[in-house]
């Protein structure tokens, strides 16, 4: 499927940043430990509710990449992020569980990923951390929508 440019991927990136030293970014270094982390998430209650649809994600190894990954679930129920062993965050998990529940008609960044990423934010790393990525958004001219 044909997205529309992705213009503010790199601002993305860059407004995330924030996050980074934010106390609620903990590193999760084994593969199973992940898998146990995103499973409870997505049967959190706060998540059932926002996004039904997705009933499971499953992490995947991502050795020899060098970028974490989130793919949409395309008409399944299931999601799938892949991690590459230095890339093991909670940023990095959120930003790519973020990109299994956006809508796909969208740029791969686009403003309701960045809602959807923000929201995921919120729920796991606090209010805190959730203003601080926002406020960011709109210093980097990054467009969301909750
Ligand atoms: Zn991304």
């Amino acid at each position: 499927m044909a997205r529309p440019r992705d213009s503010q991927r790199k601002r993305v990136y860059t407004a995330e940043g924030v996050l980074r030293d934010c106390a609620e970014d903990r590193e999760i270094r084994k593969l199973k430990e992940l898998q146990e982390y995103v499973d409870e998430l997505v049967s959190a209650p706060w998540f059932r509710e926002r996004w039904p649809h997705v009933e499971s994600v499953a992490v995947r190894d991502g050795r020899g990449r060098k970028r974490a990954g989130g793919s949409p679930l395309y008409g399944t129920s299931s999601g799938e992020i892949t991690m590459p062993k230095r890339m093991r965050t909670t940023k990095i998990v959120l930003h790519e569980l973020a990109h299994v529940v956006a809508p796909v008609d969208e740029a791969w960044h686009g403003k309701r990923f960045c809602g959807c990423f923000a929201r995921l934010v919120y729920n796991v790393m606090g209010e805190n951390a959730f203003t601080q990525l926002t406020t960011s958004f709109r210093t980097h001219r990054v467009k969301y929508v909750l």
